[in-house]
C-alpha cells in the first residue's frame, strides 16, 4: 500500500469501488511481443534489442549501490521507504505529498485514471498514432474510443482532440508522443484544459519527457487544474525492470484512481528510485547520450535517404515504404528487434535508440534489409499457441486481439 494512504481510507476506497473491473496492465513488453512474437528471454545471444524504449544503461550506479545493501531487509515491509520517494520528489518539484502516489511503474496509474474517468457514456479521445495502452484499458470500461490524427508537425492536435468528442472523459496527451517522440505545446495543453467538458480529466503522460524540451505539465497541478501528470522510472532512470512511477494530481482525482488498485511497493524499486532522485547531473547527462547517439543516427539516414521523422526522445518513427511488418520480420532474421507498427502508419516501424555499438548494427542490418526488393520479405510467422506474453498472461481474448 502507499505510504500516504491510511488503511482506513483505503478499506473506504475499495468498498466505494464496487463496479471496479480487473484490468491486465500492459506495458512496452507485451506490446512488443506482439509484433515480433519472441519474448526477451528466448532471443538469440548477442541480440539487438531496440523494440521496447528500454534504456541500455539501466539503472544508475548509485540506484545499484542502494540495492545491493538493501537486499538483506527484503524480508521486511519498510514502507517509509516509499514515503521518502514520495517526500524527496514532493519536495523537489514543490507539491505537497497528497499529490503524489507512487506506482509500481505508471503503467497503473494510466489504466487505473482510464478505467475511474472513461464509461459507456464518457469517451476515451487519443491521438493517432500514439501510445496504445490506454485503448485497451478503455475496453475494459466499455468507452467509446476516439482517434484523432497527429497533426501535421506531429503534435496532438488538441482542438481536434476536444471538438471530436464533447462527452469526453479522458483527453489523453503523450508529451513527448510515443511512438513518433514529438512534442505538444504548452499552450495546447492549456487549451485542454480551458476547454474539455466538465468532468473530465487530460491524462498528460510524461514518461519521456526527461529526453526533450517539453514544458512539463506539474505546475498545472499544482495549480489545481483537472488533470493527472505519469512520470515513470522505467525511461532516463534506466528502471524498467525494476518497475517504479508516479501519477501526479489533485487529491480527489487521485482518490477516483486509487480505488482500482494499490499494493505495496517492492523496497528496492523505491529506494533505487530516491537515489535516482538525488544525483543532480544524472538527467542531464543521459540526456545528451541518448541525443548524441540519435541524432548521429539521423545524420546516417538522411545521407542515406531514409525518411524518418525527427523526435526528441529515445525512440523514432522510420518510413519504410512497404509494409512495416515485413521490415521488422526481416531484421529479426538479422538478430536485429526492432519496435512495431502502428495501423495509421502501415509503412513507419517505431526503433528505440540503444547504444552506439546498437545502433551500428542497426544500420548495417537496416541497409541490408531495404536494399532488398519488398517483395523478397514476408510478414512475421504467427504462434498458434498464442502463449509466451510473458509470465503475467492476459486473458485470451486480449490476447487475441494483441497477436491479430
Ligand atoms: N507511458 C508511455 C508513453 C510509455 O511508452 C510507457 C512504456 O513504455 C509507459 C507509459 C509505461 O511505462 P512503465 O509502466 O514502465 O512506467
Amino acid at each position: 500500500m502507499n505510504a500516504n494512504v491510511s488503511r482506513r481510507t483505503f478499506f473506504g476506497m475499495a468498498a466505494a469501488a464496487t463496479a471496479a473491473a480487473a484490468v491486465p496492465i500492459l506495458t512496452e513488453s507485451q506490446l512488443a511481443y506482439a509484433q515480433h512474437r519472441r519474448i526477451a528471454r528466448d532471443l538469440p545471444p548477442g541480440a539487438v534489442r531496440i523494440d521496447a524504449n528500454e534504456n541500455p544503461l539501466g539503472p544508475c550506479s548509485g540506484a545499484c549501490a542502494v540495492m545491493s545493501s538493501l537486499l538483506p531487509e527484503g524480508g521486511r515491509y519498510d514502507d517509509q521507504l516509499t514515503q521518502k520517494l514520495v517526500d524527496t520528489f514532493s519536495a523537489m518539484e514543490g507539491f505537497k505529498p497528497d499529490y503524489v502516489l507512487v506506482y509500481a511503474g505508471s503503467s497503473e496509474p494510466l489504466h487505473y485514471s482510464v478505467l475511474a474517468f472513461t464509461s459507456k457514456e464518457r469517451s476515451l479521445v487519443v491521438a493517432d498514432p500514439s501510445y496504445e495502452a490506454p485503448i485497451y484499458a478503455a475496453k475494459f470500461s466499455g468507452a467509446n474510443i476516439v482517434k484523432v490524427p497527429l497533426a501535421k508537425d506531429y503534435s496532438h492536435d488538441v482542438r481536434a482532440m476536444i471538438a471530436a468528442d464533447p462527452n469526453g472523459g479522458v483527453y489523453y496527451i503523450c508529451n513527448p508522443n510515443n511512438p513518433t517522440g514529438t512534442i505538444t505545446s504548452r499552450a495546447d495543453v492549456e487549451y485542454g484544459l480551458a476547454n474539455k467538458p466538465k468532468g473530465s480529466i487530460l491524462l498528460v503522460d510524461e514518461a519521456y519527457i526527461h529526453f526533450s524540451d517539453a514544458t512539463a505539465s506539474l505546475d498545472l497541478v499544482k495549480a489545481d487544474k483537472d488533470l493527472i501528470v505519469l512520470r515513470t522510472f522505467s525511461k532516463i532512470y534506466g528502471m524498467a525492470g525494476l518497475r517504479c512511477g508516479f501519477a501526479i494530481g489533485r487529491p480527489d482525482l487521485l482518490a477516483k484512481i486509487q480505488a482500482y488498485g494499490m499494493n505495496f511497493m517492492p523496497i528496492l524499486a523505491v529506494a533505487a528510485a530516491t537515489s535516482s532522485l538525488q544525483v543532480p547531473e544524472l538527467v542531464p547527462e543521459r540526456r545528451k547520450i541518448n541525443t548524441d547517439i540519435r541524432n548521429d543516427t539521423f545524420a546516417w539516414l538522411t545521407a542515406n535517404n531514409y525518411k524518418f521523422i525527427p523526435s526528441q526522445t529515445n525512440c523514432f518513427m522510420v518510413d519504410t515504404g512497404r509494409p512495416g511488418k515485413e521490415v521488422i520480420a526481416a531484421m529479426a532474421q538479422r538478430n536485429v528487434y526492432i519496435g512495431r507498427v502502428w495501423p495509421v502508419w502501415p509503412t513507419y516501424v517505431r526503433i528505440t535508440v540503444g547504444t552506439r555499438s546498437e545502433m551500428e548494427k542497426f544500420q548495417t542490418a537496416w541497409k541490408e534489409v531495404m536494399s532488398t526488393p519488398a517483395s523478397a520479405h514476408s510478414e512475421p510467422r504467427r504462434d498458434p499457441s498464442l502463449a509466451g506474453l510473458g509470465s503475467r498472461d492476459l486473458p485470451p481474448q486480449m490476447r487475441r486481439e494483441l497477436l491479430s
